[in-house]
């Protein structure tokens, strides 16, 4: 039999829980269903967040699941495969376990996920000492000897803002050729003292669970403790897409046509979180998932106050 609600959030990472607490405490009956995998859980702590900077990231969303269920909404850990609209314009979703759910509103909150440069080491470190975000981790690691690991000229711009947080700045062209940097670029890295080593970065060195250098290529090594990279950002917009959703394309990946609110081209599906935007950080993805949740009850209420007025 399928299980009715009036909304369904899929991904119960902040942007979720968020929209989650407003539609509970709005008294709509709202699932919560979540595949756990958030995208900041390598990092121990979460910063930058007012009244829970240094957090960590587990404890912040337990502490969420918790708000959420003294106002009745559902949980259920799981993974949403499918979503298609009906004949009203509601919606039918699948989980991956076969069962079949309804919503008259879907809230897509499904993140994105960090493809990382392929190099031995990178991996592993993500999170610790090798870092993309010098916002959520810089002040931590401040005055150490950072590396940067091009991926792009638009590395450039990274090497430059993580000077800011330490002044021992090299940056490792890796797959970038140096005749591609502008020459403002290199005016703007010989300011900020960032020195720049060409050649391919073949290894991170890493001794007693700590990271002390990377390895070229060539054999040179070259000691840093902290390794800034730039992760291809993936955003999870399957579900966008198998309801005809509008997407922009921008250069961090594809992302759906909203409004200010949250609201996508197709009524009734809203998107929230890095789903609907790679910049979001964790305040605001709390911010997006609190309006579309705000929102999606003002409508619901409109939508069911004009319906009673026509009879
Ligand atoms: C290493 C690292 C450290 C970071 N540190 C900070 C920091 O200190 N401060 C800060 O502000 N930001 C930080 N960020 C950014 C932060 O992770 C994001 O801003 C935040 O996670 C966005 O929240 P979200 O709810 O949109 O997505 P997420 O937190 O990624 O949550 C999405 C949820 O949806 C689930 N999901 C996906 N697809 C489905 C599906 N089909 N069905 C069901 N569930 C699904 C996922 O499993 C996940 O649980 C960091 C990022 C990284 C990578």
């Amino acid at each position: 039999m399928t299980e009715k609600y009036e909304v369904i959030v899929v991904g119960g990472g902040t942007a979720g829980l968020s929209a989650a607490l407003v539609l509970g405490r709005a008294r709509r009956r709202t699932l919560v269903v979540d595949a756990c995998e958030p995208r900041n859980a390598p990092a121990a702590h979460m910063h930058g967040y007012l009244s829970r900077d240094g957090m960590p990231p587990a404890e912040f969303l337990a502490v969420g699941r918790e708000e959420i269920a003294r106002y009745g909404v559902e949980l259920r850990r799981g993974r949403v495969v499918d979503a298609v609209r009906d004949a009203h314009g509601e919606f039918e979703v699948t989980l991956a376990e076969g069962a079949a759910l309804h919503a008259r509103r879907l809230v897509v909150a499904t993140g994105l996920k960090d493809e990382l440069p392929t190099v031995p080491g990178v991996a592993e470190r993500f999170g610790h000492d090798v870092l993309h975000c010098p916002y959520c981790h810089g002040w931590e690691v401040r005055d150490r000897a950072f590396g940067v690991l091009a991926s792009t000229p638009m590395s450039v711009h990274q090497a430059l803002m993580v000077s800011q947080w330490s002044k021992d700045v090299t940056l490792f062209l890796h797959t970038v050729a140096e005749d591609e940097l502008a020459t403002e670029d290199l005016r703007r890295l010989a300011a900020a003292g960032v020195a720049v080593v060409p050649g391919e970065v073949a290894e991170l060195v890493v001794d007693d669970d700590r990271l002390t250098g990377v390895r070229l290529a060539d054999g040179t090594a070259h000691d840093r403790s902290v390794l800034f990279v730039a992760p291809r950002p993936v955003p999870q917009i399957g579900l966008f897409e198998r309801l005809g959703a509008e997407l922009n394309e921008t250069p961090f990946g594809s992302y759906p046509v909203v409004d200010e609110r949250g609201q996508t081209t197709v009524p009734g599906l809203w998107a929230a979180g890095n789903a609907g935007g790679f910049a979001e950080q964790v305040v605001n993805a709390a911010s997006r998932g609190y309006r579309a949740g705000a929102a999606i009850n003002g409508e619901l209420l409109m939508t069911d106050l004009d319906a009673i007025a026509r009879v």
